[in-house]
């Protein structure tokens, strides 16, 4: 058997329960469009994440892509984000004619500097999309009032936050509108899909819309919309996956508590923060590495684990406004905690499943790079 210890490995329910779930949809042929399957699944995420509206996506790219759409911002309109995140988020911005302005980070946390937001509004902005990195929660309620005081829509790509809770009210509260994705890499998933939350009733119709080419009815078009339905079968794998997600989290943290039982108190690595009032779904175990102290760079821990055949991920690096798609609009030195950061982290292999003995095994090939 091979030693071989991946970055991340989906989780799973039982085969039986998969295929009880998706029994119906054999003797109904009822395989997409908006099916029984889709309607339990968008409920019980309602239920789950205390939210009024839900609505599906393919995946997680396209609820952010298209919630911002639906929001109907001027062309040219400018939007606050940070580039310490997957390109999806930047991507999304871009794709729908706005022009993300890019703040910097926290060096703690890794989210948005709400402190550096404001300087960087002008008459042009219209939203800022903040990023609850690594499942750590943004300072929602600094954005917030940042937000109210200039008329700003606030969306959160809450890609890495499904599950997490902050002062008892889940990730999905908060802001305008939140996205998760679940993709088979996140914590929880629908093997790939997404949704956008959110509380403004008026924003119901235009998301039905949008992600089924705008058809209202059998013969009328309202809005030039695409396709970005979820299927029954997807629908059917986030419901299963739901009930199990509880004891996936509690896994996760027995896993990332290992790590600290290692990693903690170890000179020239900061491990990621435990936010105040926050509860984590241990999405991810980023580790920065401070090479004037710990003795080696972030490349050269991810060389040792690559050659013990274990992954480990730089993410995010690079940062999405140094992509050569963007033809080097964007100035990098704007976000310089950002482009420190992102130079020095490393995800460390995590899943539910994990092994404390592959825990054990992890850190001491990071361990030994010390000098
Ligand atoms: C995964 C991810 C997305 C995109 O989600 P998909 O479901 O893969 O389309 C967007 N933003 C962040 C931060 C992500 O991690």
């Amino acid at each position: 058997m091979s030693n071989k210890i991946l970055v991340t490995r989906s989780s799973m329910p039982t085969y039986e329960e998969y295929c009880a779930e998706i029994k119906e949809l054999w003797d109904s042929r009822w395989l997409t469009n908006m099916g029984v399957k889709h309607k339990a699944f968008q409920a019980a995420l309602e239920e789950k994440l205390g939210v009024p509206y839900v609505s599906l996506f393919t995946n997680g790219h396209l609820a952010l892509e298209n919630v911002i759409a639906a929001m109907q911002f001027p062309d040219g309109g400018e939007v606050i984000t940070t580039p310490f995140t997957f390109t999806s988020t930047t991507n999304a911005i871009v794709r729908n004619r706005l022009t993300p302005v890019f703040c910097d980070i926290h060096a703690t946390d890794f989210t948005i500097d709400v402190t550096k937001i404001e300087s960087l509004i002008t008459e042009k902005t219209c939203a800022i999309v903040p990023v609850h990195v690594y499942g750590n929660m943004c300072d929602v309620e600094a954005i917030q009032k940042i937000a109210d005081r200039y008329h700003l829509k606030v969306i959160y790509d809450a890609a890495h936050a499904f599950g997490v809770t902050y002062k008892g009210k889940s990730s999905a509260s908060f802001g305008d509108a939140s996205i998760f994705s679940f993709h088979a890499t996140k914590v929880f998933h629908s093997v790939e899909g997404g949704a956008v939350c959110f509380h403004d009733e008026s924003l119901v119709e235009v998301l039905k819309d949008i992600k089924n080419f705008g058809i209202r009815g059998p013969e009328e078009v309202q809005y030039i919309g695409g396709n970005a339905k979820m299927n029954e079968f997807q629908a059917a794998m986030g419901i299963c996956n739901l009930r199990h997600l509880d004891g996936e989290i509690e896994k996760r943290k027995a896993v990332v508590d290992r790590y600290w039982m290692h990693l903690d108190q170890v000179d020239g690595i900061s491990l990621n923060p435990i936010q105040k009032d926050v509860t984590s779904n241990y999405a991810y175990f980023p580790v920065v590495f401070w090479e004037d102290i710990f003795g080696a760079t972030r490349d050269e821990v991810q060389m040792a684990l690559a050659n013990e055949e274990i992954g480990a991920r730089k993410y995010f690096y690079p940062l999405t406004n140094t992509f050569g798609c963007f033809h080097g609009r964007f100035d990098v030195n704007l976000t310089p905690t950002a482009l420190d950061i992102s130079k020095r982290v490393l995800t460390l292999p995590l899943y539910a499943d994990l092994s404390f003995e592959d825990v054990d095994r992890i850190c001491e090939v990071v361990l030994k790079c010390k000098k």
